[in-house]
């Protein structure tokens, strides 16, 4: 009788584990599951089957990656525009380079060791298992690009959750890297999402068991769901870089390196410079050189009226004491977030030629331009009096995103106040903000940097779990 029982609860067991692997075979081995359940399903297995690859092999797969996205890097940056309707066709295709080729792989797990009397002890750079991994609509493609190589460098598989407004490239481009993957001879579904991705989605996946980690890139809204969740959770979050230039700078290179860094993707990425406080000594200089690199400069009601385009304003009243007053606050109108200069000044009535890269303006230091990150190419100048009061400033609107800051000038003193006043993760210096992500400046590339929960620029090693490993009395040669 026991045995018959015992019988049973194999057969049963056998049975139900081909289902759990006819389940998820039978919808798709590119990694696409219409729920969140399969997606995780698959993910988990395709991890366990990572795990008995060797190092070498795991590397192959990297390669595999970084290929695919290389030689796909203009269709996906063609069609991240054109689903999400921002950004620029050029710069996302050296984004997308940029992320298969400068982000580490396998090379960046080190083990560190101490050997002694008492044997030899290892901490070594293990998996998490299945990484949720969200992902921001201004970078869908090369967030996959870089999350993928590096989780996968770390030996972990991957759920993304990318934003909908950005889901057909987002799917592509996962089917894509798994086909890479498989015929390098790696396993189905290492990286996974629904085909369906919303925030419904996104949530239940926070929620699941069976996802070990999380990692968002996005604003601040995601941020702090993801550190809600009782995970282990990576936070990247949102940022509104300022740039500070003195008068010891180069003020025309300044002015080049600005408008290069702000414009690129139309000031999508986190890090694009979002305003300039100049001293007031170089700042008509500055704005000169700067509409030599294509800048249009635009003043009085021109200033107001692009307020009204591309911001949405709400008023409050407020009781003060027996009287009432109002208040304002502003958001970004989302319909003009990584569009050309050309179109935003357009819809103001102003026609320029395709040169024309960003919409400059002079405005006070508390104007919505230069509170609010608005990821559209409009530079506000803020002129302040000296290094002091622009360094005060900078620091204020950064909002203490810790994210990133930059600084033209000759003088180390002023650099060096500055990065140690703004304690942000990236701090550049002398150029294009894009520098501080390793384009055309020293280090490796990331495209989640994460300043809220303090890793900084990610790496394989930040989705890696320190493990020690202790043999004693023996393995110690010295
Ligand atoms: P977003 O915050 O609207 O969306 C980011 C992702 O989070 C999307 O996949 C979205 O679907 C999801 N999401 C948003 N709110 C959520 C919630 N409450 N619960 C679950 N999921 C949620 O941001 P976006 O417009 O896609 O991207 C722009 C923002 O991301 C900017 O603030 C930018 O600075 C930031 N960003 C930061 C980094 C970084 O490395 N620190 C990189 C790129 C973008």
């Amino acid at each position: 009788m026991s045995l018959d029982q015992a019988l049973i609860e194999k057969i049963t067991s056998e049975i139900l584990a081909k289902m759990q692997v006819g389940k998820v075979q039978s919808c798709q081995e590119d990694g696409i599951f219409e729920t969140v359940d399969e997606a995780v399903a698959a993910a988990r297995i395709a991890y366990e089957q990572l795990r008995k690859l060797s190092l070498e092999k795991r590397e192959k797969l990297i390669q595999a990656i970084r290929d695919a996205s290389y030689e796909n890097a203009e269709i996906l940056a063609k069609m991240a525009v054109e689903e999400s309707g921002m950004g620029r066709v050029a710069d996302k295709i050296i984004k997308n380079q940029m992320a298969a080729l400068k982000t580490p792989g396998t090379e960046d797990l080190t083990t560190t060791a101490w050997s002694g009397d008492q044997g030899l002890t290892l901490v070594e750079m293990g998996p998490y298992g299945v990484i949720g991994a969200i992902t921001p609509t201004t970078n869908p493609t090369e967030t996959v690009i870089c999350n993928g190589i590096g989780m996968i460098a770390a030996g972990n598989s991957v759920f993304f959750s990318p934003h909908p407004t950005a889901k057909n490239t987002s799917i592509w481009i996962i089917k894509l890297l798994n086909k890479a993957i498989v015929k390098a001879g790696g396993p189905n579904n290492l990286l996974t999402s629904v085909a369906e991705p919303s925030i419904t989605a996104a949530n239940a996946m926070m929620k699941h068991p069976g996802i070990n980690m999380l990692v968002a890139t996005g604003g601040p809204g995601v941020v702090k769901a993801v550190l809600s969740s009782g995970k282990k959770a990576i936070g990247a979050g949102a940022g509104n870089p300022p740039v500070i230039v003195d008068e010891t700078a180069d003020i025309e290179k300044a002015a080049r390196d600005i408008i290069a860094g702000c414009s690129f993707d139309n000031n999508l990425p986190c890090i694009a410079e979002k305003e300039v406080i100049a001293i007031g000594s170089i700042a008509d200089e500055l704005i000169n050189y700067m509409q030599k690199y294509g800048a249009y400069l635009i003043s009085g009601s021109a200033i107001e009226r692009l307020l009204e385009v591309v911001m949405t304003v709400k008023e409050e009243k407020i009781a003060e004491g027996c009287t009432e007053k109002s208040k304002k606050s502003y958001g970004i109108n989302k319909d003009y977030v990584g569009k050309d200069a050309k179109y935003i000044l357009s819809k103001i009535g102003i026609d320029v030629p395709d040169s024309i890269r960003v919409v400059l303006c002079e405005t006070p230091a508390d104007h919505p331009f230069v509170i609010e990150e608005l990821m559209m190419p409009i530079l506000p100048v803020v002129q302040v009096k000296d290094i002091d009061a622009a360094i005060e400033l900078a620091v204020k609107v950064e909002h203490g995103n810790r994210h990133t800051a930059a600084m033209h000038s000759k003088n180390v003193d002023n650099l060096t106040r500055f990065a140690k006043a703004v304690e942000t993760t990236i701090f550049i210096k002398n150029a294009p903000s894009y520098a501080g992500i390793g384009v055309g400046g020293e280090g490796f590339i990331t495209f989640t940097i994460a300043g809220p929960t303090g890793e900084g620029l990610t790496s394989p090693r930040s989705f890696t779990r320190q493990r020690r490993c202790v043999l004693v009395d023996a393995f110690s040669i010295i």
